[in-house]
C-alpha cells in the first residue's frame, strides 16, 4: 500500500483503505481482503503514521483440529522525519524520508504485522471440548461412551472455578 503524502496538508487526516490478501504477499492462514485504517500526523518536519489492521483468517483450533474463521487485530505506528540524509537505524519504527521521495510504502509493515497478528495458541472458541482421545469425537458435537477418568480430571479444577463464578 503507497501513501503519496505530497497529497495531504499538515494536520491530522484519516483514511482507510482495503487490500486483497494477494496484492499484500499474505498467504494461509489469510484470506479475502484486509482493512487498513491510518491515521496520519502530518508536519513540516515528520509524518507519523497509526494503522490498524483487520484481517480475516482460516485457523486450525489447536484442540479438537476442526478449521474456523477468526477475525484478528494488529496495530502499528511508524514515525518518518524528513531528512536529506538517508541514515540506517535499527528501529523498526523509525525511519528517514528523503526529500526527493513523495511516497511511503508500507506493503511491508502490513506484511509483518498481519503475520504477527496470529496466536501462538488457537481455540475455535474459549470452552472448546476437543477431541476424545480415545475415539477421536469432537466432544463439542457429540459426547461418546468412552470412560476416560483421566480428561475428566484435568477439566475437574476448571469446573469448580466455573462453579463459584457463577454464584
Ligand atoms: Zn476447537
Ligand atoms: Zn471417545
Amino acid at each position: 500500500m503507497i501513501i503519496k503524502y505530497t497529497n495531504f496538508s499538515d494536520g491530522i487526516h484519516q483514511f482507510t483503505q482495503t487490500e486483497t490478501v494477494k496484492n499484500l504477499k499474505l498467504e494461509e492462514p489469510f484470506f479475502g481482503n484486509v482493512e487498513i485504517r491510518c491515521k496520519m500526523d502530518k508536519s513540516p518536519h515528520q509524518i507519523v503514521l497509526d494503522c490498524d489492521l483487520l484481517l480475516h483468517t482460516k485457523l486450525i483450533c489447536d484442540r479438537c483440529t476442526q478449521e474456523f474463521n477468526s477475525d484478528l487485530t494488529n496495530h502499528f505506528q511508524i514515525s518518518y522525519l524528513f531528512s536529506k540524509e538517508s541514515q540506517k537505524v535499527d528501529d523498526f519504527n523509525f525511519k528517514f524520508l528523503s526529500p526527493v521521495q513523495d511516497k511511503i510504502d508500507i506493503t511491508g509493515e502490513i506484511f509483518e504485522y498481519a503475520e504477527l497478528s496470529i496466536p501462538m495458541k488457537t481455540l475455535c472458541r474459549e470452552d472448546c471440548k476437543g477431541l476424545c482421545p480415545k475415539c477421536g469425537t469432537n466432544l463439542n458435537l457429540k459426547k461418546c461412551s468412552c470412560k476416560n477418568e483421566k480428561v475428566q480430571d484435568v477439566w475437574e479444577p476448571l469446573k469448580k472455578l466455573k462453579d463459584k463464578l457463577n454464584n
